[in-house]
């Protein structure tokens, strides 16, 4: 026993002193995780209700993920980008079935996927408008953080960061349509929204602003780009979060659950907007059948688990548990969909709660000193949300959070 919190100083003294620092990262290192719990190298269990930033979607380890990267990786890693590849023209098409959008383009992370809508529609206002080259995005949108994508978003904290930013981005309060529509001019090539916008603190947008932005987008002759990273694959329990509107956009993001814990994302596209030509877009990895594979692995895991229907009620199930303490400890705004889910502390103490539940060997996220955001694999089962409750409610006893 001794050994092993000797040995875990030793890596974290490693880590402390080895890894450029971009965060405040708890003092432990993960070793191991299955389904909803990961391990430290002390051997202390954590239920995870991160899950891997809403990513983890069938849990830690899932065998499906492990079976198809050891079939894969016997087969083919990788055959550069210049060729098709056979798990690659699989996903295209399940993708595509699924999304009803005809053409897709693979990446490894959201911000890449992001770049490839941004791009595609500068292309697109370039042939087709003119030189239209602006998006209007959102206030406390998040996008990701290449430069382009802190451009994009709509985190003030971010507008002096890395100067000159990228220009080309116009910020819009969120659910105001006449401010989408007093920002719309000749230079606009497009429109980019989270449905429900996660890492601003899970903020759903209107049914009826999303239907008056897609005719006002139809009207104009601008892109609607729905950025789906977080919420898409059945995180919101719907298989993408545009299903609960009727609404479809004509260029679409997808990333973290994508891939159950593998870097993958891709770009939908309408075939309207079929108009990248050689050289405009590419990458070493799209396409890669290791991430392919995976890929597959996991929307068809989705898509026969009926876990996007089983996110829905877990969540249901959730919203009620917290629902039933709210009074409690002066808890509010319990809201979100599905399996994305935040609520509101009384003061702002998200840290210290987020601390204190790590302490209790329970992973939540705090997406703002007062907010609580909740987004475990969409495999939690009922017992595992009991447990959590019961951590979550010993912690903020112990803080008298009332
Ligand atoms: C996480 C996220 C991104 C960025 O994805 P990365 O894989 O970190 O690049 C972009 N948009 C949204 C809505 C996200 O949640």
């Amino acid at each position: 026993m001794e050994n092993v919190k000797e040995r875990t100083e030793e890596l974290l003294h490693e880590a402390n002193s080895s890894i450029l620092f971009v965060a405040n990262r708890p003092q432990i290192v993960m070793e191991h995780g299955e389904g909803m719990y990961v391990w430290d190298t002390e051997g202390k269990k954590y239920l995870d209700f991160i899950g891997g930033w809403a990513v983890t979607a069938l849990g830690h380890s899932p065998k499906v993920i492990a079976d198809a990267l050891v079939q894969q990786a016997g087969k083919l890693i990788n055959v550069s980008p210049a060729f098709y590849n056979k798990p690659m023209i699989e996903f295209a098409q399940l993708l595509t079935g699924l999304s009803g959008l005809e053409r897709v383009f693979f990446g490894s992370t959201g911000a890449e996927a992001n770049e490839s809508a941004i791009k595609l529609a500068r292309k697109y206002g370039s042939v087709c408008k003119g030189g239209a080259y602006e998006v209007i995005t959102a206030n406390r949108s998040f996008h990701g953080r290449t430069l382009a994508m802190m451009a994009a978003t709509g985190k003030p904290q971010w507008e002096q960061k890395f100067t000159p930013q990228m220009p080309g981005f116009v910020k819009v309060p969120f659910n105001d349509i006449e401010a989408v529509r007093s920002a719309i001019t000749p230079k606009t090539c497009a429109v980019m929204l989270e449905l429900i916008q996660g890492e601003g603190g899970v903020h759903e947008v209107s049914l009826d602003y999303v239907k008056e932005l897609r005719s006002l987008c139809d009207e104009q002759g601008v892109l609607l780009i729905f950025d789906e990273i977080q919420t898409g694959l059945g995180r919101t329990g719907r298989m993408f979060a545009f299903e609960h509107y009727g609404v479809t956009p004509d260029v679409l993001t997808l990333a973290k659950g994508i891939g159950g814990g593998f870097p993958l994302s891709a770009m939908l596209a309408k075939e309207a907007f079929n108009l990248f030509e050689p050289g405009d877009q590419g990458g070493t990895y799209t396409g890669q059948p290791l991430g392919m594979a995976v890929g597959l692995a996991v929307v068809g895991e989705l898509i026969e688990r009926k876990l996007p229907a089983q996110a829905a009620k877990q969540g249901a199930y959730l919203q009620t548990k917290l629902r039933e303490v709210q009074a409690k400890y002066g808890l509010s705004g319990i809201r979100g969909k599905g399996l994305l889910l935040a609520f509101d502390l009384p003061e702002p103490r998200g840290e210290e709660l987020v601390a204190a539940c790590l302490e209790a060997g329970l992973l939540i996220n705090s997406s703002s000193p007062q907010t609580i955001r909740l987004m475990p694999a969409l495999v939690v089962t009922d017992e595992e949300i009991d447990r959590m409750m019961s951590i979550l409610c010993a912690v903020m006893d112990q803080l008298i959070l009332k």
